[in-house]
């Protein structure tokens, strides 16, 4: 039985995020990356990246960037790598090459169809699935013969037929397994490939891996990986299997939650800040009641021990409310410009481009108060950019009768004309008493002006809003306002 220590404070700490680019990354993959980040710089460790690129058939076109690029993006820079397995078939051959030779591998040259039959055969017997151990014990003449017909064997591992398998968790204590419910695995493959479990860890040793934090659907895979060290002789690192992430419905987090891969929140406009802390909150807590928190304090407070035991549960509406909360902290500067470039994207193609970014520094403190995230932008403030609005006239009748409606503006207009100061203080010193003038409620008078203005019922503050789109624009579209009545 092998034990793996307890102690984490013994030398370096070296962690890996080690994504298979055979998708895009999704929440959980990167909060692997963000725990793995957070405790290298928590413990003055090294962060590496490592890209498995072994299951040749499964790779992604462009998903190793998309990975690079979601770590970039929430600043979880890596100190050594990129590395790609790939580029490293020599020493997972070695590694399968030795353990053939002292006779704990072996070369296994079972056809993919006989490999079929006996999966079936389990299945009819309701046996567990796993190979046969055809090839085990094969006789040397035998195995001269395979060797002699030229099929190109895979290289199997030798499992224990029994006995436990122990190791110790660092936030599930010791985890046993039978022997006899792990099968001869396959460590090399016969395109040359090594298969996760080989690569796996013969990198975690070769890279002196401190620490393999990593998602626990990996849990059953550790007992092998502890095999293998065994039998290379070498000390296996010390291992923390992250919580699951569930939706809220308590059901693992699936597409059907919303999105799940990272480059979808990034376009949606979140803030890698906001979504920073609310990952590391998927499983980690300082308290019971800290939501809000930095990254440099994630990061000084970080420890193994505050890794929650039970599964995180994912809920969207918190993750909305923290974005929130991190947008409306930028300053406005900041603010614009990182709704820039979802206002260029989003904005109707008719919005001339590139885009004023004085008038769009103008229109920012009225939106930054109501944007949740950042692709809100575009749609808050579409109003402030067109030239002509398109809304329903029925919308100005809210309150009020046509012929009524029709008069406030036709006023309302007049006043514009002969306003001297075009800002806040003077549009509503004269909007306001005009309103008693035309025996209006000033909410149903200004709920009026303000479809008229931006053709829709709830926007920004109104005078605030004519300000920024200055006399002309206004005129403009009171004047279309009635128009609109006249042919309703
Ligand atoms: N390549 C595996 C993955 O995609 C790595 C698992 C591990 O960290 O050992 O998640």
């Amino acid at each position: 039985m092998l034990e793996v220590g307890l102690a984490v404070s013994k030398g370096t700490v070296r962690v890996r995020f080690a994504p298979s680019p055979t998708g895009y990354p999704h929440l959980g993959n990167i909060r692997t990356a963000l725990f793995n980040w957070v405790f290298a710089r928590h413990s003055s460790g090294v962060f590496i990246l490592r890209i498995e690129d072994t299951d040749v058939a499964r790779l992604v076109e462009g998903a190793t960037e998309t990975i690079l690029g979601s770590l970039r993006w929430l600043g979880l820079n890596w100190d050594e790598g990129p590395y790609f397995q790939s580029q490293r078939l020599e020493l997972y051959r070695e590694a399968s090459d030795r353990l053939v030779k002292q006779g704990l591998a072996y070369h296994c040259y079972c056809s993919p169809q006989r490999l079929d039959s006996m999966r079936q055969e389990q299945m009819k017997r309701k046996q567990p699935p796993g190979y046969d151990r055809h090839c085990r014990n094969l006789t040397g003449e035998q195995r001269d013969e395979m060797e002699a017909s030229g099929i190109i064997p895979v290289v199997r591992f030798k499992a224990p037929l029994e006995g436990q398998t122990s190791f110790q968790d660092l936030l599930r204590g010791e985890i046993t397994f039978e022997n006899n419910t792990l099968d001869d695995f396959v460590l090399l493959k016969s395109d040359g490939y090594p298969t996760y479990h080989l690569a796996n860890m013969v990198d975690d040793h070769l890279m002196e891996i401190s620490h393999v934090l990593r998602a626990d659907e990996w849990l059953s895979s550790t007992p092998r990986h502890v095999l293998l060290y065994q039998a290379l002789g070498w000390q296996p690192p010390q291992f923390a299997h992250l919580p699951m992430i569930l939706g809220a419905d308590r059901s693992k987090l699936s597409k059907r939650h919303g999105a799940t891969s990272i480059t979808e929140y990034q376009e949606q406009g979140y803030l890698p800040e906001a979504m920073f802390n609310f990952l590391a909150l998927l499983g980690w807590a300082l308290d019971d009641k800290t939501e809000l928190i930095t990254r440099e304090d994630i990061v000084k407070h970080f420890s193994l021990e505050r890794i929650s035991r039970t599964a995180a549960v994912f809920n969207k509406d918190k993750l909305d409310w923290m974005n929130g909360v991190y947008l409306r902290d930028l300053s406005l500067e900041e603010f614009t410009q990182r709704a820039i470039p979802f206002l260029e994207r989003d904005l109707p193609v008719d919005v001339k481009r590139p885009l004023d970014i004085d008038y769009i520094r103008q229109i920012a403190p009225l939106i930054q108060e109501r944007a949740r995230t950042l692709a809100e932008v575009p749609q808050l403030s579409e109003f402030f950019f067109v030239d002509e609005l398109k809304y329903d006239a029925g919308l100005l009748l809210g309150k009020i009768e046509k012929a009524e409606a029709i008069k406030s503006l036709q006023t309302s207009v007049a006043k514009m004309d002969d306003l001297k100061d075009w800002d806040t203080a003077s549009l509503e010193a004269v909007f306001r008493p005009l309103a008693d003038e035309l025996k209006l409620k000033t909410s149903v008078f200004f709920g009026l002006l303000r479809v008229a203005i931006t053709g829709r019922t709830a926007a920004p503050p109104l005078f605030q809003t004519m300000e920024v789109l200055g006399r002309e624009r206004c005129l403009r579209r009171l004047k279309s306002g009635i128009d609109k009545l006249v042919t309703f």
